[in-house]
């Protein structure tokens, strides 16, 4: 008996309405799903053997205040909110399907009609609201079965389903990263069968499904998946050529895609910032782009953080992940990810701080927790010294930002006053002041401010031969 589940007051009404009418009504989905594996869940789903839309109307007039009934007439179903609840109603269905796209054609149906269109046995759960059977589960395909097995398998035929809708493709994966659930035998075979009729599904919706699995708690089950599935070379080549070590001369460079997924995981532990673990997910894209053997230095991947970077933009458009401060965000954090290690590696100066802390502005802690999540190496010791190292890092970074606030760096001499010294229009020269002022402050020969940037500006327009203005 589900009762137990049923605590929103919204059950209370629906069942109401739903004996004086004489509607079979049913909470329906992933809501029963959730409350079963008592995960949080804040949409309801509601299905009734009749007019979703005049069952959400006649429960609206029961609620005060009457919360705003949306209608969504052509998809015949509507959607009230109810306290902290999001909650759908729909008229039970039947669907079929032509083969040039994912919208079925629909027609009324039966309960069971209702539950064979969904995607896996788990989201096919349903909870009876009437009062002769008010919280009994209907469950056609054994749902509940696979709950406690933890396997995500389709109600039909997969081969069918997956061919029907390909965006339940991606939902499967979704579902096997965020549950940590297996996909059945038969069910992923069918997904490795189906994979090409992924060109049918729009950009938008395959990203929402890819974010979904890289904000999991262990985001590599879906790219393993995807991959094992020959999604991933349609979805996301450049991933997928991260795959596979090469050995020359007896010396094999890594796996980057084994590496990358290690530390996309190894972040997901510390961040669920979604364009952090992005940065993480394309830290060495361009690995493959920049491979090089030679016999002096072995296997080296030259200026990949720099070329990742470039990368990163195409990706963007293609996938339709925002073009935004996002974008740039990852960008930078591919750019500047080698920075901290190749730091902890040395002795750390202040004058590397400094500069590390300039680059990186506000996104300097982003950056040190990606850099730590990407220390993968099987030798127990040297990942150790690195973190170590990474600490003092940190330390350092913390005093450096104290003394000398270079994490937001304004020029304490600006372009203008150079101007205005020496008499100049816009010109070379003053850019070569600026950066001579800049340098000199990051590299600690003067302190950030403005006497000590003055002396300087006119000590380099000396050397550059230009007067100023009190000179003439
Ligand atoms: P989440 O809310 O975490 O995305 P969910 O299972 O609730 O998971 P929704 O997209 O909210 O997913 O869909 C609600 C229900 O509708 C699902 O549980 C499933 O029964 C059904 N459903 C959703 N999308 C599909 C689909 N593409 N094919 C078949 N059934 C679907
Ligand atoms: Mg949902």
């Amino acid at each position: 008996m589900m009762k137990k589940y049923l605590d929103h007051p919204i059950f209370k009404i629906l069942s109401d309405i739903a004996d004086s009418e004489a509607l079979e009504t049913y909470v329906i989905g992933g809501f029963v799903r959730d409350i079963i594996l008592q995960r949080p869940s804040k949409d309801i789903d509601i299905v009734t053997v009749g007019s979703g839309i005049n069952l959400a109307q006649k429960a609206a007039k029961q609620i005060k205040p009457h919360p705003r009934v949306s209608v969504f007439k052509n998809f015949g179903t509507a959607m009230l909110k109810y306290g902290d609840a999001e909650v759908e109603f729909v008229g039970a269905r039947k669907e079929s399907y032509r083969r040039d796209s994912r919208k079925p054609i629909v027609e009324n149906g039966t309960l069971d009609d209702d539950q064979k269109r969904r995607d896996f046995t788990i989201n096919a759960l349903a909870i009876s609201l009437n009062k002769d059977n008010y919280g009994e589960l209907v469950d056609p395909f054994n749902g509940l079965e696979d709950l406690e097995n933890k396997l995500i398998r389709t109600p039909l035929d997969p081969i069918v389903t997956f061919s029907d809708d390909p965006l339940r493709m991606m939902r499967a994966i979704r579902f096997a990263t965020q549950l940590n659930f297996k996909i059945y035998d038969e069910t992923l075979e069918a997904i490795a069968t189906n994979k090409e009729r992924i060109s049918i599904v729009s950009k938008e919706r395959i990203i929402d499904e890819l974010n979904k699995i890289i904000l999991s708690p262990k985001p590599s089950i879906g790219f393993k998946l995807l991959d094992k599935t020959g999604l991933l070379s349609l979805i996301f080549p450049e991933i997928s050529k991260l795959k596979g070590r090469e050995t020359i001369n007896n010396i094999s460079h890594k796996d980057n895609f084994i590496h990358t997924l290690k530390v996309l995981d190894r972040l997901a532990q510390h961040s669920d910032n979604l364009w952090l673990r992005w940065s993480a997910l394309l830290h060495d894209v361009a690995k493959p782009a920049t491979k090089k053997f030679s016999p002096q230095f072995g296997w080296t991947f030259h200026s990949h953080n720099f070329l990742g970077a470039k990368m990163v933009p195409g990706i963007f458009k293609r996938m339709k992940l925002p073009l935004n401060e996002k974008m740039k965000f990852v960008q930078k954090m591919v750019d500047l990810h080698m920075r901290p290690i190749v730091l902890s590696e040395e002795i750390v100066t202040d004058s590397a701080v400094r500069r590390l802390l300039f680059d990186a502005g506000d996104d300097i802690d982003e950056l040190m927790t990606l850099c730590e999540a990407d220390i993968t190496s099987k030798n127990k010791d040297k990942v150790i010294k690195y973190l170590n190292n990474f600490k003092l890092v940190r330390k350092k970074l913390k005093e450096i930002e104290e003394k000398d606030a270079v994490r937001n760096f304004q020029p304490p001499v600006s372009g203008e006053l150079i101007m205005e010294t020496f008499n100049l229009s816009p010109c070379r020269e003053v850019g070569t002041i600026k950066d001579a002022i800049k340098d000199a402050i990051l590299d600690g020969i003067i302190s950030n401010n403005f006497d000590e940037a003055y002396q300087l500006m006119l000590k380099k327009g000396q050397e550059l031969g230009l007067t100023t203005t009190k000179d003439s």
